[in-house]
């Protein structure tokens, strides 16, 4: 997926260039069925659009674009000086296209940003939280759901996203000097890695029954 950075002209309605510090990130749906980021992009700049109404970020079945950076309030939260508007980043998925493919790369991008922050998916929220509204209806609503692809399916992504992200390897250093890889999952500053590769570097022989390990020599 391409992320374009096609920021809008600073101005009182949609970019008051007043700097935030993000602590969360606003889930929404665009509430237009046909609109493509582009699309969603080239209304915040059309200048017939006179509603205070913005966001930061924008996908779609095939790109995001960026409009305002993240370090800048924009108006998506609808909870006027609150925590929403004052200091999230606004993401808005679109809803037309391949519902599959644009979740995928909805998540793919929350991903990205939760990672870039540090943050882990309870950073993520609906614009429902801020301020009630039924946004965003693609995951909330019973009559935009397709197969199943609701609200827990699309956090289930998300987490699956951040965990590649979070990959890394870790060297784990033994008292007689010799040194091992694996993949670790870090996740708020707690390293998780699978048993089986470290006990087999170790020496280990491991069979698995149900909830019960076995280490032979
Ligand atoms: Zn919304």
């Amino acid at each position: 997926m391409k992320i374009k950075k096609r920021y809008i002209m600073p101005g009182a309605l949609k970019r008051p260039q007043i700097r935030q510090s993000p602590k969360y990130l606003t889930i929404h749906s665009t509430g237009n069925a046909k609109s493509t980021a582009q699309n969603e992009h080239d209304w915040l700049m059309n200048p017939t659009n006179n509603r205070q109404a913005s966001f930061h970020i924008v996908v779609d079945e095939k790109e995001a674009i960026a409009c305002i950076p993240f370090n800048e309030v924009a108006y998506h939260a609808g909870d006027g000086q609150g925590n929403g508007n004052r200091a999230s980043i606004g993401m808005e998925i679109c809803e037309s296209g391949d519902r599959q493919k644009t979740l995928a790369n909805a998540a793919k991008l929350a991903a990205f940003i939760l990672g870039e922050y540090g943050w882990n998916a309870n950073k993520m929220v609906q614009h429902n939280h801020w301020s009630g509204k039924d946004c965003p209806r693609i995951l909330r609503n019973q009559s935009y759901i397709k197969n199943k692809m609701n609200w827990a399916y699309f956090v289930s992504l998300v987490k699956k996203e951040l965990a590649e992200l979070q990959k890394q390897k870790l060297t784990i250093a033994l008292p007689e000097g010799r040194q091992f890889t694996v993949m670790a999952i870090n996740d708020n500053g707690s390293n998780y890695v699978q048993l089986r590769p470290v006990l087999e570097a170790l020496g280990y022989k491991v069979a698995w029954q149900k909830n019960r390990i076995s280490i032979g020599k």
